[in-house]
């Protein structure tokens, strides 16, 4: 078979382009390779590589390469002088359009045709869009209209009549027989044309309902011809709910019709409305959301009728304006293509083209010539995009108009010095991610629900939201913040499950169960003050993890702070605390916990927490780089003063001292000598974070009174799975029994030596509560609203059965199988 190559400057476009053409062919490996892009990112076309790719897909019988633009062709020139003589001499460049030439040549390739054949296929692949737009096509007429009688003819009935799949199946099918087989479209009158080419057959133009006659000749006539007719009438094998074959960009992430939900969860309550759209995200903190939809920094800000403060001057704040929105919209697009995937983050690379589009700023910037202000002079030009975009015939480009006054108002912020809407706002809120420090401010009493358009269940965002018992879903993709404000969704933030717009029946399905969660949540509260005690006598304390005053006012049932993240005093400002502010922040936490352990973690910055005040070297794997303990030793100022904030309030109340993100005992000695005289009863302990740690946890002994176990760092680091990163999400599992005989060891090294807590999330989930047991820990912190439910689940168990439960996890081969022994397969989230 001939091979095809596909030069081009973006590797992302190349391979969405392969993907499409194969789809054409699923039943024919025909061999693509593809040779675009310096890498996944970085735009460009290099020799070597079309090189490797021609050599790659020659499978003997040729190659056709096909190529974008410019130094595609130049380089592909270049690697074709490198290349072998005999090589070379079957390897022919196709000046086909990209897109349609690749598909035309991946459907002629699959069904055997010579490399002539498919490039004179390729050539000719824009006919059938140039027949659609009444363009005459450059294409050799077909055969006479007229006075030839045709042998068969048959009536499209694919919904969207003969389009490119099933156009390209008639094509195989076509191509299968020793014949030469013609076909016109009877209903329009057209000519005939080839059965055996894709571009011809779709000038055709023919729709459902349409006629198209087949003639056929040769020695398998009859047999082509009886294969047409059967394949047309099973409707070119096209499945019953057939989607446009180009859809626009963000359709990946796209709200789902309930007409043909992918994987209806088994969980989703109630029958959708007409008019509803379900999506699935991922399960981010449980509960159940229900509202009007209000996004983050919406809303347009007022522009100010004032006059321009001279030309050069209203340039010089719109170019800074610029600067800073380009800035923040490359974080979250960096953030989306991570934790949701490289093409949903396309929407934020539109958004950027928009901040450098020719027009927009060729406006704005006569009128700041003409004497404008610079908020006046973007609000009109944007104003004017906007409209523009809005007069479009094409619906996907309407609706781009709201992408232009979104970046628009994004700017006129920057410009009016106007901060981003607060964090608080009556309904489900909704934006392309949320910093922690942005998280940190959610109000539950007004801010019902999150739905969020990148991020991962383990990210720092997620945590903070589960904290604030604020029902969460995340890595819904961008299509979610197309939704207008205003709009009304219910979600599960268990399961995942979102409905906008849904029905009167699902919208009371949903409030039952909130109902039902809220029945279950009091009953385990009412009794969440008692101490969580096994059938068999065990005591385990149960805990609040904190990121904030109000959250140790909202942990009653707390047996201790087991994690106060002091990082919410540091993050979201442009100075770090001083002492004293520290102190009473410290102090009002030890208060609201009223004689209850709490344990205040020194700062845990870096990875996805910069400071702004303390920007350190652009890090190529923060995560890996300078953060946790590593970041307070190289900054031992800010240490010592954190430490002597804590030791103040430690004179009167109950405190712990613990350090994230430790490796070796060095560090903890170091940071140790930073402590100062303390009071006697203040422990000391450290995170267990690193695997390192976990496997050398005896070693620590002689510096600590406690380790507690993070087992979100832990997970990510013993899997190599970013926490933040949707796509790892299920991959970072912290019941992989990898990640469970880490804290076995842990455990093991604690036995009489030092106490064993879990901080991370893994403290919360319940197929893990009975192994984190057996495994013989005693303490777990948690989001405040799960302590109830934790404790109760503890109350059901037996410390012996558990603790052989735990041995068997130890021996699974994977996550599932865990959570299978102890759940009976139920992956529910808390
Ligand atoms: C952890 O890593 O498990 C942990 C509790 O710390 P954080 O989530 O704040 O990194
Ligand atoms: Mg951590």
């Amino acid at each position: 078979m001939v091979g095809l190559v596909v030069v081009g400057h973006s590797r992302a476009l190349a391979l969405a382009a392969v993907a499409l053409a194969s789809e054409m062919v699923p039943d024919q490996a025909v061999p693509i390779e593809v040779a675009a892009g310096l890498d996944d990112t970085t735009f460009g076309t290099d020799a070597t590589a079309i090189m490797a790719a021609i050599t790659g897909a020659d499978q003997g019988d040729g190659v056709v390469v096909l190529m974008d633009l410019g130094s595609a062709l130049l380089s592909t020139e270049l690697a074709l002088e490198l290349l072998d003589d005999a090589v070379r001499e079957r390897v022919t460049l196709s000046a086909a359009p990209l897109v349609e030439g690749l598909v035309a040549a991946a459907v002629s390739a699959a069904a055997g045709a010579t490399r002539p054949e498919i490039a004179a296929e390729a050539a000719n692949a824009l006919a059938g869009k140039q027949a659609q737009l009444g363009l005459t096509p450059e294409v050799a007429p077909g055969g006479p209209a007229e006075g030839t009688p045709s042998d068969a003819s048959f009536v499209v009935s694919n919904p969207h009549g003969l389009h490119a799949r099933p156009a390209a199946r008639l094509v195989a099918e076509a191509r299968k027989f020793e014949a030469s087989v013609e076909l016109r479209n009877a209903t329009t009158g057209s000519a005939w044309v080839p059965a055996g080419s894709l571009s011809r057959v779709t000038t055709l133009g023919a729709l459902e309902g349409h006629s198209v006659e087949l003639r056929a000749s040769g020695p398998q006539a009859r047999e082509a011809t009886d294969a047409l007719i059967a394949l047309a009438g099973r409707a070119f094998d096209e499945s019953p709910a057939p989607t446009d074959e180009v859809s626009p960009p963000s359709a990946a992430a796209a709200p789902r019709s309930p007409a043909s939900p992918p994987s209806p969860s088994p969980l989703m309550p109630g029958t959708p409305g007409p008019a509803s759209t379900v999506m699935a995200g991922r399960a981010a903190s449980p509960g159940i959301g229900i509202g009007p939809v209000w996004h983050l920094g919406g809303g347009t800000p007022e522009v100010p009728d004032e006059p321009g403060q001279g030309p050069a001057i209203e340039r010089r704040r719109l170019d800074e304006a610029l600067a800073s929105v380009r800035a923040e919209i490359d974080r979250v697009r960096d953030a989306t293509a991570r934790e949701v995937g490289p093409a949903e983050a396309e929407i934020f690379d539109a958004h950027l083209l928009l901040l450098d589009d020719v027009d927009l700023l060729d406006e704005a910037h006569r009128r700041i010539r003409d004497g404008e202000a610079a908020p006046h002079a973007w609000a009109v030009a944007i104003r004017r995009t906007a409209a523009a975009f809005e007069a479009l015939g094409d619906p996907y480009l309407r609706a781009r108009a709201a992408d232009v006054r979104a970046v628009g108002d994004q700017v006129l912020r920057a410009l009016l010095g106007v901060a981003a809407t607060p964090v608080s706002g009556d309904g489900v809120l909704v934006a392309p991610d949320l910093t922690p420090a942005e998280a940190a401010a959610l109000d539950p009493a007004t801010v019902t629900g999150v739905l969020l358009a990148a991020g991962s269940p383990t990210s720092h965002g997620a945590i903070l939201a589960r904290t604030r018992g604020v029902p969460a879903v995340v890595g819904l993709g961008p299509a979610i913040l197309d939704l207008p404000d205003g709009t009304s969704v219910v979600f599960d933030g268990g399961t995942g499950d979102v409905v906008i717009s849904p029905g009167a029946e699902q919208e009371s399905a949903f409030r039952r169960r909130a109902a039902e969660q809220e029945a279950s949540r009091a009953r385990a509260a009412a009794r969440s003050a008692e101490p969580a005690v096994t059938r068999d006598g065990v005591t385990v304390s149960v805990g609040a993890n904190v990121g904030s005053v109000a959250d140790a006012s909202a942990a009653p049932g707390a047996d201790m702070a087991g994690l106060v993240r002091t990082e919410f005093l540091f993050l979201g400002r442009d100075a770090a605390p001083g002492v004293d502010e520290q102190e009473a922040t410290y102090r009002a936490i030890a208060a609201a916990f009223d004689g209850r352990r709490i344990t205040l973690r020194t700062l845990d910055v870096g990875g996805d927490k910069p400071l702004r005040y303390l920007p350190g070297p652009a890090e190529a794997n923060p995560f890996l780089g300078v953060r946790g303990l590593r970041h307070s030793l190289a900054h031992p100022d800010l240490l010592a003063a954190q430490l002597q904030a804590m030791v103040r309030v430690a004179r009167d109340y109950p405190v712990d001292i613990m350090f994230p993100m430790v490796s070796t005992v060095d560090e903890v000695i170091a940071a140790r000598r930073l402590l100062g005289p303390a009071p006697e009863d203040l422990r000391v302990g450290i995170m267990v974070e690193v695997p390192a740690a976990a496997l050398k946890a005896v070693a620590f002994a002689p510096h600590v009174d406690f380790v507690s176990i993070g087992t979100n760092d832990l997970t990510q680091y013993a899997l190599a799975a970013e926490r933040g990163n949707a796509a790892l999400a299920s991959l970072a599992d912290g019941l992989d029994p990898g990640v469970l005989r880490l804290i076995d060891s842990v455990a093991r090294a604690a036995r009489g030596r030092f106490e064993v807590a879990v901080c991370g999330e893994l403290a919360a989930d319940p197929a893990a509560v009975p192994i984190l047991v057996g495994l013989g820990v005693h303490e777990l912190s948690m989001a405040p609203p799960a302590i109830g439910a934790v404790k109760e689940l503890v109350r059901t168990l037996d410390a012996k059965e558990a603790a052989a439960l735990a041995a068997a996890a130890l021996t699974q081969p994977s996550a599932e199988a865990v959570r299978n022994l102890t759940l009976g397969g139920d992956r529910g989230p808390t």
